[in-house]
């Protein structure tokens, strides 16, 4: 009998293949304490363990294949990196001196402090990056346990297409796994932001994650097909589904084919608007991808990932080498965001002191921190200035919500630069300043902020969760989550007309901004820059190619504006979204 399983769809695309179930992601963790004697036996055994697990992922990283894209070979050396992290080692190192507990015992306390600290950040992308904390230590937890899955092995007898369903996997083995006749991931836990989601999206397998329970509900070697667009899992389906799906995953692959031809070609409308289309980039490697992709150039390159995983701050040399190496390796302009950390996630779990807000999505995060740590924020400012003599950029400042704001922080970059240019140092002639409009209180006074900025970019990511008062990574509230509210709509089009008005360009970088599903609705509001995951600029351009730019802008504001007085709804503007409509 078939059975329908929903899950969260984060690689689009159908799959269809046979269920292999991975075993063991659970580990049993022993505990018990050790004679006195045994203690730096023990210690001897964990760093034994941590040896091994790094020689394990180096093999996994010598295997990646040429010509895949660099932010997985990036993910193994994070992981790599934070196997020799001293919160991970040093801490589980204590827990054997000072309480004799064995080392699993040892490594899951010091696991499970540091996890806690990524949960409690607000910024969804560092929250999730306590998976790869949890994969790390999973990792030389099976060598201490010698139970690991093999599944280098086990993967290479897999030769018809292959759906794996497993509790959570790692970065490490999706590329194995990739290499083999695997069609499809479905997890138990996940979600869009992780690791295992950004890495099937950049190799293009389709996923589903958060299927609870998925291993009890699917049964080993039946049939499945994963939609990973819709977020389900279809198991031994009927033979009318299965015909129905094979047809849907041809209509793709033609689709797919097709939109490589017109990688090369202007995103230009039918009525002969050109918009631009850029990249959402965090690694200097994903430049390649995203010029492979397409895209003109990066619209947002996030730089907090420079200050994960480590106690310490990064130097100025090492911030100037990081954005020197990226803006070089951009063909066509590059907008960096200063950082966008707060108080509740301070990457240093060291540093931050102080009770955690209550409410740490409005508390002291992105400028606000800045400001009020301007050493720290100079010194990124200093490093981006240097580095801007190595191509077109320009600085983005997050999470404004006030004029104040962007003027004091306009002002240290302007003490900066005069500080360089008076020791002699290499700049760009220019180095535009902008603001990123995610705000309700910035979108409204977009008019004010529009005078002294050069540039803006909507971050609908934090605009919906701000407008909409839902948590954007809280699931209870997900239903809520609506780019589609008037509210929100009138709100980008205020911002993209008070862009207009002052003659600065306005772009968006929130999610919004790559989905194919709104593209004819941005253009019609005014949108004319585009900027989103590299793996989604064809789809945008081919939506844009098929538009007249003209005619959305005629109905789509006039379709606004009845929403706004309940003389339209929503169907009515899906119903204009759809292409060829
Ligand atoms: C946004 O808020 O839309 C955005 C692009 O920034 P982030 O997702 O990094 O908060
Ligand atoms: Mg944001």
């Amino acid at each position: 009998m078939s059975l329908w399983l929903p899950g969260i769809g984060v690689s689009r695309g159908i799959a269809i293949g046979r269920v292999q179930k991975l075993h063991g992601g659970d580990l049993e963790i022993p505990e018990y304490t050790l004679p006195p004697a045994d203690i730096e036996g023990e210690v001897v055994r964990f760093f034994g363990a941590q040896r091994r697990a790094k020689e394990q992922l180096r093999e996994v990283r010598s295997r990646i294949p040429v010509g895949t894209p660099g932010d997985i070979a990036a993910f193994i050396d994070t992981h790599l990196l934070m196997m020799d992290d001293r919160s991970i080692t040093e801490s589980t190192v204590s827990h054997i001196r000072g309480q004799r507990c064995n080392a699993e015992a040892a490594l899951r306390r010091a696991r499970d402090a540091l996890v806690e600290v990524f949960e409690q950040m607000e910024d969804p992308y560092l929250r999730t990056r306590g998976d790869d904390v949890e994969h790390v230590c999973t990792r030389i937890m099976r060598v201490l346990m010698k139970t690991d899955r093999q599944l280098a092995m086990k993967s290479e007898s897999i030769s018809e297409p292959t759906v794996i369903v497993s509790d959570d996997i790692t970065p490490a083995d999706i590329i194995l796994l990739s290499q083999q006749s695997v069609v499809a991931f479905v997890t138990e836990y996940g979600g869009p932001l992780s690791h295992t989601a950004i890495l099937a999206r950049s190799l293009g397998i389709p996923a589903v994650v958060g299927l609870h329970n998925a291993r009890r509900l699917l049964r080993e070697g039946e049939q499945a097909i994963v939609d990973g667009e819709l977020g389900h899992v279809l198991a031994d389906p009927e033979a009318q589904a299965l015909a129905s799906y094979r047809r849907k995953q041809r209509a793709q692959a033609v689709a797919r084919r097709k939109l490589t031809l017109i990688r090369d070609e202007p995103a230009e409308s039918r009525d002969g608007e050109l918009i631009h289309l850029l990249a959402n980039i965090e690694l200097p490697e994903d430049a390649a991808v995203a010029a492979a992709n397409g895209a003109e150039g990066v619209g947002l390159y996030r730089t907090e990932f420079l200050f994960m995983n480590r106690k310490d701050q990064p130097s100025e040399e090492e911030q100037y080498d990081a954005y020197a190496r990226v803006v070089s390796a951009v063909k066509g302009p590059i907008t960096i965001r200063t950082l966008d950390l707060g108080a509740d996630k301070q990457v240093d779990s060291g540093r931050s002191h102080g009770p955690t807000p209550n409410n740490p999505a409005l508390g002291l995060r992105a400028i606000r921190l800045c400001l009020k740590e301007p050493d720290m924020f100079r010194c990124q400012v200093r490093a981006l200035l240097r580095a801007s003599a190595h191509g077109q950029m320009q600085i983005m400042l997050p999470m404004i919500s006030n004029l104040a704001e962007f003027r004091q922080a306009a002002a240290i970059i302007k003490v900066s630069r005069d500080e360089l240019r008076a020791q002699g140092v290499a700049m760009a002639a220019k180095v535009p300043i902008g603001a990123m409009i995610e705000v309700p209180a910035a979108a409204i006074a977009a008019r004010m902020i529009a005078r002294h900025a050069r540039f803006f970019s909507i971050g609908t990511n934090d605009l919906i969760q701000y407008t909409l008062a839902i948590d954007r990574v809280d699931d209870e509230v997900n239903y809520l989550y609506d780019p589609l509210h008037p509210a929100v709509l009138q709100l980008v089009r205020m911002t993209i007309q008070a862009g207009e008005a002052a003659g600065i360009s306005v772009a968006m970088c929130g999610e919004m901004a790559g989905d194919p599903r709104y593209t004819r609705l941005l253009l019609g509001l005014g949108l004319t820059e585009f900027s989103m995951h590299p793996c989604s600029v064809l789809e945008v351009k081919s939506v844009v190619r098929e538009s007249s730019v003209g005619e959305l802008r005629g109905v789509v504001g006039g379709l606004l504006e009845r929403m706004l007085t309940g003389d339209a709804d929503v169907d009515q503007l899906e119903e204009l979204l759809r292409p060829g409509a």
